[in-house]
């Protein structure tokens, strides 16, 4: 599944290729995304000059000025850059036509990705009203991190999951951030001290950037927008690595369920 640091990674590659240039048109092959694609896009978007691509949790945001495109990734969604006139292939839903022939493609087998359009202001829309802070932004602290997670006996690591109390931290980055932080996934959120949510809130931000700066992970069929995977996923801390040597002290990582989700962390590195 896309995360943060993935969805930021196509936003700085699409954001040279789109900002500053004119839609000529899009191409809707199939509707049927998690909502469904407006049937209006193609003529709302035609001719509209692109101001800015913004990143909102793990949203991206293509300002038009009338009103701004939203792209979410879902589950399996990717977008990759073609050139005009290139066939596409099963799976892909969606073109962006830019003037200058460059094809921005969504392509999303298991079709939970968002195709949107929101007249006036973004962020007034439905599911970027109730969003948190941004993980990357000064808002985003141990504060922050404090007071969202008072009176809550959830595991910490679903509150970091949660999109109401930080932003786009999905299973992956929760798992990595909460060990550079000793903390365990399990701990009661409510019972964090402020000096451990400043450390915690710290580690997110890094996990993220490091993540960032690697091109994202490049778990199932990710590829980033320029085409090449990211090269993230040999460097995880505890993802995924069920039953290997810790990294720090070398006791084997511990893989559990909690909730849903596949959890992993040090017994050893990472405190209750
Ligand atoms: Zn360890």
């Amino acid at each position: 599944m896309p995360e943060l640091p993935e969805v930021e990674t196509t936003r700085r590659g699409l954001e040279p290729l789109l900002v500053g240039r004119r839609i000529r048109t899009a191409v809707v092959r199939d509707r049927r995304l998690r909502l469904p694609v407006p049937r209006r896009l193609p003529e709302l978007v035609a001719g509209k000059t692109v101001r800015a691509l913004a990143r909102r949790g793990k949203y991206l945001l293509a300002d038009c000025g009338t009103g701004t495109l939203i792209v979410h990734l879902g589950m399996s969604g990717r977008l990759w850059v073609v050139r005009d006139g290139a066939a596409p292939a099963a799976h892909d839903h969606f073109d962006l036509v830019m003037d200058d022939g460059t094809v921005v493609r969504l392509r999303d087998p298991r079709r939970f990705g968002l195709v949107l359009w929101q007249a006036g202001e973004a962020l007034s829309h439905r599911l970027l009203k109730g969003i948190g802070p941004e993980p990357l932004s000064a808002e985003f602290d141990g504060a922050a991190l404090h007071a969202a997670t008072r009176g809550r006996s959830a595991p910490i690591k679903h509150v970091l999951m949660d999109s109401r109390a930080v932003a786009g931290v999905g299973n992956i980055y929760a798992s990595e951030a909460l060990f550079r932080a000793g903390i365990r996934p399990g701990a009661a959120a409510g019972r964090l001290t402020r000096a451990r949510c400043a450390l915690l809130a710290e580690k997110v931000r890094e996990t993220l950037e490091v993540a960032i700066v690697a091109g994202g992970s490049s778990l199932r069929d990710y590829v980033s927008s320029d085409g090449l995977a990211g090269n993230y996923q040999s460097q995880f801390l505890v993802y995924d690595r069920a039953g290997e040597p810790c990294r720090r002290c070398g006791t084997p990582i511990k893989g559990i369920r909690q909730g849903q989700r596949s959890t992993y962390y040090c017994p050893k590195c990472q405190k209750a």
